[in-house]
């Protein structure tokens, strides 16, 4: 298996990974959605709430305002229910806010926490607003799950996956003064220069444009895809870093084949 960061940044991240089939490049999507632990809102206790948003709709707001998690600080969810968890399993943020002459509008800024490394990843996440004079105060309290439970302890906002583009030119075939496949790509994939076209393939979105637009008939381009190498994005919520997410998946996916392995010898070993 061989990884490579294609590009890397605080809101986006494309990597590839080649040596591996679609069932594994799924597993890998799969368990970055539902298996990587993060904190999230999970209770809220109300004492003012005049806001016109509902309880229960401000708690679910509250809830998918992701959260700085530091990794490892705080107990697994199944850990924390046996009350088996040598660490802490909730972090408390409470928010207290009246608004004066004016409506205002209350954003995520607004949430104290009791530990200065789970906080809001950003200030500006509007929750509600309250009007002139109005309160809002409540006790929230934030636990580690999963994306499996609930969308809120997802780590990501999205993760694709797609087959590495594979795009070949018949040169032999190409008219020198011709770029019209070139034209037709509003990806950037084709770019002519001194009269040679360069295929850059990772941005290529499959549409066939070029294909159409060639006037050889069958077309002197070809656009395929490798089965057994795949571009990925991944959009982080920012409540873990990228490398972070990564290294965690892999982690769980490795003790999963690990946990499978043993079963199904176990299984075998019944079976005679
Ligand atoms: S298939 Fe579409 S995106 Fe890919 S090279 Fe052709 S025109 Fe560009
Ligand atoms: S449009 Fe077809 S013939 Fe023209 S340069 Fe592209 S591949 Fe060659």
């Amino acid at each position: 298996m061989k990884f490579e960061i294609k590009r890397k940044s605080e809101s986006e991240v494309k990597f590839k990974i080649s040596g591996i089939d679609v069932s594994l490049a799924n597993g890998i999507r799969r368990t970055i959605l539902t298996e990587v632990p993060v904190l999230a809102i999970d209770e809220v206790v109300f004492f003012d709430n005049d806001s016109p948003t509902p309880d229960e709709v401000l708690a679910h707001t509250l809830a998918m305002v992701p959260l700085r998690t530091p990794p490892g600080k705080y107990g697994l969810p199944e850990e924390c229910a046996e009350g088996k968890s040598s660490k802490p399993c909730r972090v408390v943020l409470t928010l207290d806010i009246k608004a004066g002459d004016t409506t205002i509008l209350v954003n995520s800024e607004a949430l104290v926490s009791e530990d200065p490394e789970v906080i809001p990843v950003s200030s500006k996440i509007p929750i509600t607003y309250l009007p002139p004079n109005g309160k809002l105060r409540l006790e929230a309290y934030a636990i580690i799950g999963r994306g499996k439970d609930h969308a809120k302890w997802q780590p990501v906002s999205t993760v694709s996956y797609k087959y590495q583009p594979v795009i070949k030119i018949n040169t032999n075939l190409c008219p020198e003064d011709c770029a019209k496949c070139v034209e037709a790509c509003s990806q950037g994939v084709l770019t002519k220069k001194d009269g040679v076209i360069f295929i850059d393939p990772d941005e290529c979105s499959f549409c066939d444009l070029c294909k159409d637009a060639c006037p050889k008939e069958p077309s002197a381009i070809e656009v395929g895809y490798s089965e057994n190498a795949f571009i990925f994005r991944l959009e982080p919520t920012g409540a873990l870093p990228p490398d972070e997410i990564m290294s965690q998946c892999l982690k769980i996916l490795k003790d999963k084949l690990v946990l499978f392995g043993k079963v199904f010898d176990e299984a075998l070993e019944k079976i005679g």
